[in-house]
């Protein structure tokens, strides 16, 4: 089958489409025949070989999140059989053969039904950004029916899933693109205001939106750039949950102390297993209701998978770019 591999950490001219032996289903595992591959900022770090929660084995074939066809089943599979339409989120599986391929075989527990009214490229956004908005939003900000929640940085992956849940939960959502396409999808997906991302300059837009209070919670995919900005608009006794990160900054405490606002880290690679689970059990139901609307920004071959790569942390985000597998 075609798969991509990396035999040596580099730039994106070290994904390589090659040809290798269909993966064999153990116990308790599923394969997977593909025909959609979700592609996440973190796969780009795994490839450089610096990734500080995990450094593969070579040769590594990439992918966490897929969607396609049960194709063979493992014996002590209970919930799935060969032909299910399902989806792959295989982040925090213990086995996991990559998907940037033809099939994957991976536990069964990564691997929950997709409604025939998600397409597979549309499953295929489903996993990392899922459950990263998901753990965002319900573990780590606790949030409630009622409260404002800034998404900054609603228009990626992540964020427009953040948006589509936080919305069908009862929140009130407000969102931030970079350019204008960006700021309709975040519309689009649910958001009752759309901005640019918050600066110095904007603070007063944020607190007029909010009756000078701020909102309750913010989601944060640039922290290096935006912390001190948020410290200043969230409201009193708020939460900062810190998604993205890409440097350092320098921050005044107190604006943290005078609020006595929490800032939190999340890193989905620490999710427990029950964490993990319950995770997929909700997105399987917010599919099923209908809250979440995967949105494809990009759908590149998967012979494409370098330039994915390149554009993943370097353009402007509209949804997920997905890689189609023939
Ligand atoms: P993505 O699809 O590339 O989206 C990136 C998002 O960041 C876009 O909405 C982009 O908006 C926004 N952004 C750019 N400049 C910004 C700024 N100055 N302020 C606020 N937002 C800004 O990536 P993704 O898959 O959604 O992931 C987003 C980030 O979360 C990445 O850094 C990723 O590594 C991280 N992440 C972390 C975890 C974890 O476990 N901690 C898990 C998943 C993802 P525009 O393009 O419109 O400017």
């Amino acid at each position: 089958m075609k798969a991509i591999q990396i035999t040596e950490f580099g730039g994106p001219e070290v994904l390589t489409c090659t040809e290798v032996a269909e993966p064999t289903p153990a116990a308790n595992e599923v394969r997977v025949k593909l025909y959609a591959a979700g592609v996440n900022p973190n796969e780009t770090y795994i490839r450089t070989g610096t990734y500080s929660f995990l450094v593969p084995e070579l040769p590594y074939t990439p992918g966490f999140d897929g969607a396609g066809i049960v194709d063979g089943v493992g014996e002590g599979v209970g919930h799935l059989k060969v032909g299910d339409r399902v989806f792959v989120a295989a982040l925090l599986a213990k086995r996991n053969t990559g998907t940037y391929a033809q099939k994957v075989v991976c536990d069964s527990n990564a691997v929950h039904r997709l409604p025939e009214s998600i397409s597979y490229q549309a499953g295929a956004a489903l996993g990392i950004p899922a459950l990263t908005a998901y753990r965002a939003l319900f573990h780590r900000a606790k949030i409630k029916p009622g409260e404002t929640v800034l998404i900054h940085g609603a228009s990626g992956g992540v964020g427009v899933l953040a948006v589509q849940m936080a919305k069908g939960i009862g929140a009130n959502v407000i969102g931030t693109a970079s350019t204008e396409e960006g700021r309709s999808l975040v519309k689009a997906s649910g958001a009752a205001h759309a901005l640019n991302h918050i600066t110095e300059n904007s603070i007063d837009k944020i607190l007029s939106l909010t009756n000078g209070k701020g909102p309750d919670v913010i989601i944060e995919f640039l922290a290096n750039v935006n912390l001190e900005t948020d410290l200043k608009i969230i409201a009193p006794y708020g939460r900062i949950i810190i998604v993205g990160n890409r440097g350092s900054l320098e921050i005044n405490p107190r604006l943290a102390m005078m609020k006595e606002a929490d800032i939190l880290g999340l890193a989905l690679f620490n999710a427990l297993p029950h964490e993990y689970n319950e995770s997929l059990h909700a997105v399987e139901a917010f599919l099923e209701s209908g809250i979440l609307q995967p949105e494809i920004g990009e759908e590149l071959a998967l012979e494409d998978v370098r330039k994915a790569h390149e554009q993943i942390t370097s353009q402007n985000a509209r949804g997920k770019i997905v890689l189609s597998i023939d």
